[in-house]
């Protein structure tokens, strides 16, 4: 059992930097355990996910699929006359949507009694942390949720290329769109602007795209979206990027002597622990090698005092991981429960056009786990909604099996509404149910989802 602390000889018990997903959950929760808690935020409170990440680009994905949503929409009879599309509406309704997210969030500290500093905060000692005001706050325990940051890797004229944090702000739809890696971002704004009707090319320095994913998805994927009119360059290294008179820019690849000609240059080449600048040195605080904020399984890091969730700690960086990062701190610290972070069967997706979604092991990491001893199954489909839409694009579910013990070690689909269905697949997966737990399931008639149960 967590011995509780009191704290009333610090200022608060728990002082929080950064009011993103992991740092406003962590604050909600030992605030309801009865801490003193306050939090800074230098930016806007709800953090990555909400401001400048999931939540505006999911609306920008259901905004851009309309374009197929109006195409197919003939099919069924309807007469859509004169289909445009605006980018300053939608633009402006996503803004929108944020601000009304950034007041929840704010509210939730709100009516939680979380006092908020909105400035930047820096650690100044084990227990002390100094406002940008020059105020100083002392506190029994100090959390950083500060997240990650965009990487802008060093190339001549890098000033003139964006990041995810500029791409929600756009003056106009540009003609033409280069984007830098073929990560999650790059294959998310690579389909958004692909459906809006931008000519896309995504840039990356390998041979792939979305390392990490199981590898028969990324070619569909891939497959799919070349037929969609998107160019890849693999294994181009960025070498310059020049601006013109007129606002283009010309993106010059390795040793290629003919640009690629933009009007968007978009760099997704991974994104860095935010902890440039934060005085953890001050309290002993060790940092790794890509400014990472090493903890242990609860936390805690070098400094007793000190704990880190989220991005920060550069372990999944994924909203839900910082959340419950943040729960279980919160709980265990402040409320006596001994919780910890399972890591294990985290399911993830990436809403690429068509989207594709993941839990467990891809077939390439359980060949490397179990050798020869796994089975692979698969359903590879054309979507009744794709028929009827006269899109060849066909659906891919794929299932990899123990041989020994039949146990489900990974399932991975991509298709449309993947992640959806993926999410309750990631259940029977966590669960540790086998494919004969699948076969044994009637199917639900008609639906893309049956597929799960009819894998050969
Ligand atoms: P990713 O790590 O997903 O992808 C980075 C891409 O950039 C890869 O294609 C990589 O190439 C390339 N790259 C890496 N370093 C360099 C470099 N120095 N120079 C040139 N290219 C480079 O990063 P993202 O920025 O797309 O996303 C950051 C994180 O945000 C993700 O890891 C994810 O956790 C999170 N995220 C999650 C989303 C979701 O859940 N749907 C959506 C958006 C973000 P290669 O690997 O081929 O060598």
């Amino acid at each position: 059992m967590v011995k509780q602390v009191s704290g009333r000889d610090f200022d608060y018990d728990l002082f929080v930097i950064g009011a993103g997903s992991g740092g406003v959950r962590a604050s909600r929760i030992a605030a309801s355990h009865g801490a003193r808690v306050a939090v800074a935020e230098e930016y806007r409170v709800g953090g990555t996910c909400v401001i400048r990440g999931c939540v505006p680009k999911k609306l920008l994905v259901y905004g851009s699929h309309f374009a197929e949503e109006l195409q197919d929409a003939a099919n069924y009879g309807w007469t859509v006359e004169k289909m445009t599309f605006d980018w300053p509406t939608l633009r402006d309704a996503v803004l929108k949507d944020v601000d009304r997210l950034n007041t929840a969030y704010t509210n939730t500290l709100e009516n939680n009694k979380v006092e908020r500093f909105l400035e930047r905060a820096t650690v100044a000692g084990p227990n002390l942390v100094r406002l940008a005001s020059g105020r100083e706050i002392s506190a029994k325990y100090i959390l950083i949720a500060t997240g990650a940051w965009p990487v802008m890797p060093e190339f001549p004229g890098s000033e003139h290329c964006i990041t995810s944090n500029e791409v929600f702000h756009l003056e106009k739809l540009p003609k033409r769109v280069v984007i830098s890696g073929a990560g999650y971002i790059a294959m998310e704004f690579a389909g958004i602007f692909n459906a809006l009707g931008c000519h896309v090319t995504v840039v990356n320095r390998s041979e792939t795209i979305l390392r990490g994913y199981d590898e028969s998805l990324r070619d569909r994927l891939l497959q799919i979206t070349m037929a969609r009119g998107i160019e890849y360059k693999f294994n181009c290294p960025f070498d310059r990027v020049e601006k013109r008179e007129d606002g283009s820019i010309d993106v010059f690849l390795g040793k290629q002597p003919d640009p690629i000609h933009a009007d968007v240059v978009l760099v997704a080449t991974g994104r860095r622990p935010k902890t440039d600048g934060l005085g953890l040195e001050n309290a002993g605080v060790t940092l790794g090698s890509a400014g990472e904020i090493p903890v242990d399984d609860h936390g805690k890091t070098s400094c007793d005092s000190i704990y880190a969730v989220g991005d920060v700690t550069n372990r999944v960086q994924l909203t839900p991981i910082a959340i419950r990062e943040g729960q279980a701190f919160a709980d265990r610290v402040f409320g006596g429960k001994e919780t910890s972070v399972s890591y294990d069967c985290i399911p993830s997706a990436v809403f690429s056009q068509p989207p594709l979604a993941g839990v467990g092991l891809t077939e390439s990491q359980a060949r490397q786990a179990f050798g020869s001893n796994i089975k692979v199954y698969s359903s590879d489909f054309r979507p009744m909604k794709n028929i009827f839409g006269h899109r060849p694009e066909r659906g891919l579910y794929k299932m990899i099996v123990d041989a020994s013990t039949e146990k489900v070690l990974g399932i991975h689909m991509i298709g449309p509404d993947s992640p959806e269905i993926l999410q309750a697949t990631a259940i029977a997966v966590k669960a540790g149910l086998t494919k004969a737990d699948f076969d044994a399931t009637v199917a639900l008639h008609p639906s893309m989802a049956e597929e799960l149960v009819l894998m050969r």
